[in-house]
C-alpha cells in the first residue's frame, strides 16, 4: 500500500484475527480427520463486498490469496494493493466482456464454465504478458443457470484451455448445490478430475469448500478452499 494506506482498526482487526485462527484449524482438522497434509491446502478469503482496509487486515495476518467475484470490485482493489503482492482469485459469473480485464490481474481464475470465455481470457492473458491459471467450474446439479458447466462437456472445454496460449489449465471447481449434502455433492470431485487427467494429467487443483462446508471439501480432495463469511463475518450487502 502507499501513502493512503487505510487506517485498520482495532477490534476489527482483533476480531477477523480470531476468526481467521477459528478457519485455520477448522482446515488442520479436516486435514487430521482425512490423513492429508495442510500444506496442501490454500485458504483463498474471499473479500467480495468488503472494504480495502480488510484486504490490508488480512494480508496483515498472512492470507495472500484473496478471492473477488465481481470485475469492476476485483479490478479496482488489485490496482489500490498493487504493492503487497496478493494472489486474486476470480470466483465469480464470468461474463465474456469482462475475460480481458479480469486476464489481467487474476492469478487463477475458478470459474470458467464455457468455450465463449476461452479466447476472451486467453487475449487478455497475453495482452498483459500473463500466463493465468483456469479452472473448469463443474455444475453439480445439472442447473448451467448458476453457473459451472456440465460434465459432459467438460472434456472439450479442457481441450479448449489446454490449447490457449497465455491460459493454464490447472483443475475443477465446484460450489455445492443449495440443500444437498456437500459430502454427497463433493464425492464426484475426484473421479472428475481423475477422467480429465487422462488427456491433462497437469491438472491438480480442485477448488471447493466455502465457509459452511469445507470439511466436506478437505475429505474429497480440495486444494484449495474459497472462504468468506467465516473469516469477515455475515455480508450486509448481496455478493
Ligand atoms: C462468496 C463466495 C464464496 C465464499 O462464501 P462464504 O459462504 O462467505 O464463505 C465462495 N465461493 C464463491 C464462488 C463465492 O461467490
Amino acid at each position: 500500500m502507499s501513502e493512503t494506506t487505510p487506517e485498520v482498526r482495532a477490534d476489527r482487526a482483533r476480531e477477523v484475527s480470531e476468526a481467521l485462527g477459528g478457519v485455520r484449524e477448522r482446515i488442520e482438522a479436516a486435514c487430521g480427520a482425512a490423513g492429508r497434509d495442510p500444506g496442501g491446502v490454500t485458504l483463498v478469503v474471499v473479500t467480495k463486498t468488503r472494504p480495502v482496509t480488510d484486504v490490508v487486515l488480512v494480508h496483515r495476518l498472512g492470507v495472500r490469496d484473496l478471492a473477488e467475484n465481481r470485475d469492476q470490485e476485483a479490478s479496482r482493489k488489485a490496482a489500490v494493493c498493487a504493492d503487497l503482492a496478493l494472489r486474486w482469485h476470480f470466483v465469480g459469473r464470468l461474463q465474456t466482456n469482462k475475460a480481458r480485464s479480469v486476464a489481467s490481474y487474476a492469478t487463477m481464475v475458478h470459474s470458467l464454465d464455457r468455450q465463449a470465455l476461452v479466447r476472451p481470457l486467453g487475449a487478455g492473458a497475453r495482452a498483459a504478458g500473463r500466463v493465468v491459471d483456469c479452472l473448469l467450474q463443474v455444475s453439480l446439479d445439472g442447473d448451467i443457470s448458476r453457473g459451472g458447466a456440465r460434465e459432459a462437456d467438460l472434456a472439450e472445454l479442457a481441450d479448449a484451455v489446454a490449447g490457449e496460449s497465455g491460459l493454464r489449465l490447472r483443475g475443477i471447481m465446484a460450489v455445492a448445490p443449495r440443500l444437498v449434502d456437500p459430502w454427497r455433492a463433493f464425492g464426484v470431485l475426484p473421479g472428475i478430475l481423475e477422467r480429465l487427467r487422462g488427456n491433462h494429467p497437469g491438472m491438480d487443483v480442485v477448488s471447493a469448500g466455502m465457509s459452511n462446508d469445507l470439511e466436506a471439501a478437505v475429505g474429497n480432495g480440495a486444494t484449495h478452499l474459497r472462504v468468506g463469511s467465516a473469516v469477515l463475518g455475515a455480508r450486509h450487502v448481496l455478493g
